[in-house]
């Protein structure tokens, strides 16, 4: 037989010049092996361990007898529920099967080769990525130092100082994954005070509802006085539906109309829809998420300094954690024990390692494995 063709290089340069975003370990396979040991403890990928709304069950269950159909297009339902939860206009939002699809899109729609998207160093590594596939060119500006006040968090000034006439989109994550590191609704204003208007500035507001800081507010509060503030959500985290995708954007009109025609006509299914405006009707659920998180994340920051480890402050639902040289190791001895963390040296942070803050029986297994291992 003819050897087959390497379609690889059939892809776009800057498709084949592209490496997939990493998910971490194979958690399927580690589960089964995991099983009837104790159980896999899943600290890796800031997922909400307290679980959606008990409302969910029952409305995805109320789904299941219309699988055959196809689900509203438009997702109207949920839409309306988003616009009265912002006091936002329909046409200002955009859903996603997650909001990782959105910022992909923001920058296939927004950029082209050539142009500039800007990022921070140490931002979510599905910046990077979105830019490469669009082919454009992609500016990281530099970050707080491991000694600064914030450390390793975005330099809004450095930032504003890396927009240049080229520059078409700006990326960041406020608080930002994976540092969990923030900046407060004023310094927001002043960058955007420096941003030209034809920019388009995303905030990635993925951690907002675990949020505690009063000075960070939700950047939707700028957008009557920056149009071109773009401002990202997701169910993945603090709603719970990691599960089933579903994200959205709130933006000016036009930038949901220019993006309309790439999205997929049912890009969200019919669980997802519904579990979405099921979940956002629970406020007191959320209410109850937002207060378990803020305990227990001081709780575990407290017991992992107690074993001498630096702990970055953090406004999300995981704490970056500084391990030192001996990290990789500290993470095979954990990984044997079926504790997963997230190894953070794609990020150039071979020293840390991310870690999920789960309900308190989890962290206290967290927290007595790495007693064991650091012994
Ligand atoms: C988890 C996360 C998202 C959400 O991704 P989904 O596709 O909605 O699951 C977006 N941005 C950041 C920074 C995240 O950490």
């Amino acid at each position: 037989m003819a050897e087959a063709y390497d379609f690889r290089a059939r892809a776009t340069p800057a498709i084949r010049a592209l490496t997939a975003y990493d998910p971490g370990h194979d958690i399927p396979a580690l589960r089964l092996r995991f099983a009837g040991h104790g159980g896999l403890l899943e600290l890796g990928s800031n997922e909400n361990a307290y679980g959606p709304s008990p409302a969910v069950s029952a409305v995805v269950q109320s789904v299941l007898p219309e699988l055959h159909r196809y689900p509203d297009p438009a997702g109207k339902a949920l839409k309306t529920a988003i616009a009265r939860l912002h006091g936002v206009r329909e046409d200002q939002i955009l859903l996603g099967n997650g909001s990782h699809e959105l910022l992909m899109q923001l920058a296939q729609v927004f950029s082209a080769p050539g142009e500039g998207i800007v990022v921070s160093r140490y931002c979510f590594a599905v910046y990077p990525i979105a830019a490469q596939a669009a082919g454009a060119r992609l500016v990281s500006a530099d970050a707080f130092g491991e000694q600064a006040d914030m450390p390793l968090g975005h330099d809004l000034d450095a930032l504003a100082a890396a927009i240049t006439p080229a520059t078409k989109l700006v990326f960041f994550a406020n608080p930002n994954n994976p540092t969990g590191t923030w900046f407060g609704t004023e310094a927001l204003a002043a960058f955007m005070a420096q941003v030209p208007p034809d920019v388009l500035v995303v905030a990635d507001e993925a951690y907002i509802e675990y949020v505690t800081d009063p000075a960070l507010q939700s950047a939707m509060a700028l957008r009557a006085r920056f149009p071109n503030l773009v401002v990202a959500r997701t169910f993945s985290k603090a709603y719970g539906l990691a599960g089933l995708r579903a994200g959205y954007l709130v933006a000016d009109a036009s930038v949901v109309r220019a993006m309309e025609p790439v999205r997929e006509s049912f890009n969200l299914n019919a669980m997802a829809l519904a579990a979405a405006e099921a979940a956002l009707a629970d406020a007191a659920h959320l209410e109850s998420v937002r207060r378990g998180n803020a305990a227990e994340r001081a709780r575990l920051a407290e017991g992992l300094a107690g074993l001498g480890l630096t702990v970055l402050p953090s406004q999300t639902n995981f704490l970056l954690v500084r391990f030192g040289p001996d990290t990789a190791a500290i993470e095979q001895a954990l990984f044997a024990r079926g504790v997963i963390l997230r190894p953070m040296a794609g990020y150039g942070l071979r020293q840390y390692l991310r870690v999920t803050v789960a309900t308190p029986a989890e962290n206290d297994r967290l927290l007595a494995a790495l007693c064991e291992v650091l012994a």
